[in-house]
C-alpha cells in the first residue's frame, strides 16, 4: 500500500521535490572497467533509469537534487557541479572503477561546470542521452549520440506522459470545490475541463496564437462559438447556455496557464507573469533566466561542437569550412544556456533583450 502511494504521489504529483536515496548503485555486475551514469535522485527519474539499465552491467551515481528531476533542478542552480563532485567524493567512486569517465545526463548541461568537476575529482564528464530509454543504444554505439538522443521530444509521447499528472491535480482540486458548493455541476465540469485539456494538448501546435494563454484564449472563443452555434440550430438561442460560455472560458484559462512552458520550448506564460511581478524565483518550478538571442563569436570559436552535443532543440547544425560552430536554427533557441555554460572557449553568449509577448 505504501509502495502505491509513493508511485502515485510521485507519478502525478511530479512538479513537486520526491527523494530517492543518492549514492553509488551497482546495476547488474559491474566491475572496473564498467560505466558510470550520473543521474538526479528525482524519483520518477531514478525508476526511470532503472528501468533503462535493465539488463546492463554499469554503475548508477544518483547525486543529489533535492528530489527534483534533472532539468529542473540543473536549470534552478540545484544540480551544478558541486552536487556531482560530492556525489563522487562520498561514493569513492575512484575506488571502484579504473577509468576516469562519468556520464552526465545531457539536460544536467545549463548547470554543470565540467572542468571544476575533472579538476576536483579526476573524473571527465561525458554529456549522455537526453532520455534513459535511449542510454542502452547508446552504450551499444561507443557512447556515440544520433542528433534524435539529443533532442528534446515534445510531441506525443511527452504530451501523454504530461496530461495526467500536469491537469489531475488541478482537476482535483476544482472538482473538490464544486463537490461541496454546486455538486450537479460536478459532470458537466468534467466533461468540459478533459475536453479543454484535450483539444490544447492535441492541437496546440496549430492553434494560433504567440502564447499559451493566448492559444487557449482562442481555442476558448472557437469552442463557444461552435456552442452558440449549436444552440441557436436546436433551440433558436444562442444564448441557451451562457452560463457555461464563461465556465469554458475560465477552464481553458486555467489549462493554458503553464502549456506553453509544459509542452513546447517557450516561456511559460506563468513564468513571464512572475517575472512581471518581480519574483526572481519560486522554489525549483520557476528561477529567472536570461533571456535574449544565442550569439556566437567566431573568433574564439574552435569547432568542438559541444554546443551542438548539449542543445535539447537542434539550434546548432554543424561547423562551416572555418571549422566554426553554425547557428543553424537561431529561432528554436529558448535560451537554457546549456551552450553558453558549456562553450570551453567562451565563443558563446546571450544577445539579451527585452521580454516581448512572443518570446
Ligand atoms: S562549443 Fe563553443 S567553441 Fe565549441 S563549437 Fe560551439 S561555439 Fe565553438
Ligand atoms: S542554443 Fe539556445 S536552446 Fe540551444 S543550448 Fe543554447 S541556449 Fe539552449
Amino acid at each position: 500500500m505504501r509502495a502505491l502511494i509513493g508511485w502515485f504521489v510521485a507519478y502525478f504529483a511530479r512538479w513537486l521535490p520526491h527523494r530517492a536515496p543518492t549514492g553509488l548503485f551497482a546495476v547488474g555486475r559491474p566491475g572496473a572497467g564498467s560505466p558510470v551514469l550520473v543521474t538526479a535522485n528525482f524519483t520518477l527519474t531514478v525508476k526511470r533509469v532503472l528501468r533503462a539499465l535493465a539488463g546492463q552491467d554499469v554503475w548508477l551515481l544518483v547525486a543529489n537534487s533535492e528530489g527534483i528531476n534533472v532539468w529542473c533542478a540543473a536549470c534552478g542552480g540545484i544540480l551544478t557541479e558541486n552536487r556531482i563532485i560530492d556525489a563522487v567524493k562520498i561514493s569513492k567512486l575512484a575506488e571502484k572503477v579504473s577509468h576516469n569517465e562519468i556520464i552526465i545526463p545531457q539536460l544536467s548541461a545549463p548547470g554543470v561546470d565540467r572542468e571544476a568537476v575533472k579538476q576536483q575529482t579526476g573524473f571527465r564528464c561525458r554529456f549522455g542521452p537526453v532520455y534513459a530509454r535511449d542510454i542502452p543504444a547508446y552504450l551499444e554505439a561507443r557512447k556515440k549520440k544520433t542528433d534524435r538522443m539529443r533532442r528534446f521530444d515534445f510531441g506525443p509521447r511527452h504530451r501523454l506522459d504530461m496530461f495526467l499528472p500536469m491537469n489531475f491535480p488541478v482537476y482535483l482540486l476544482i472538482a473538490a470545490v464544486l463537490a461541496l458548493v454546486a455538486p450537479k455541476q460536478l459532470a458537466g465540469f468534467t466533461v468540459l475541463f478533459w475536453a479543454a485539456v484535450g483539444i490544447l494538448y492535441l492541437l496546440l501546435d496549430v492553434i494560433p496564437g504567440k502564447t499559451g494563454w493566448g492559444q487557449a484564449m482562442f481555442a476558448a472563443l472557437t469552442v463557444v462559438l461552435a456552442w452558440a452555434g449549436i444552440n441557436w440550430y436546436l433551440w433558436a438561442n444562442p444564448f441557451a447556455h451562457w452560463g457555461w460560455w464563461i465556465a469554458t472560458f475560465l477552464v481553458f484559462f486555467a489549462a493554458g496557464f503553464d502549456i506553453a512552458g509544459i509542452l513546447s520550448p517557450r516561456t511559460s506564460d506563468a513564468e513571464r507573469m512572475m517575472q512581471r511581478l518581480g519574483f526572481k524565483r519560486f522554489g525549483s518550478l520557476f528561477v529567472e533566466t536570461e533571456r535574449g538571442t544565442v550569439e556566437l563569436d567566431p573568433v574564439k570559436c574552435c569547432g568542438c561542437l559541444t554546443c551542438k552535443d548539449v542543445c535539447p532543440v537542434g539550434v546548432f547544425s554543424g561547423i562551416d569550412a572555418n571549422k566554426k560552430a553554425v547557428i543553424g536554427h537561431p529561432e528554436a533557441c529558448f535560451s537554457c544556456g546549456a551552450c553558453v555554460k558549456q562553450c570551453p572557449e567562451g565563443a558563446l553568449a546571450f544577445a539579451a533583450h527585452e521580454l516581448g509577448p512572443g518570446s
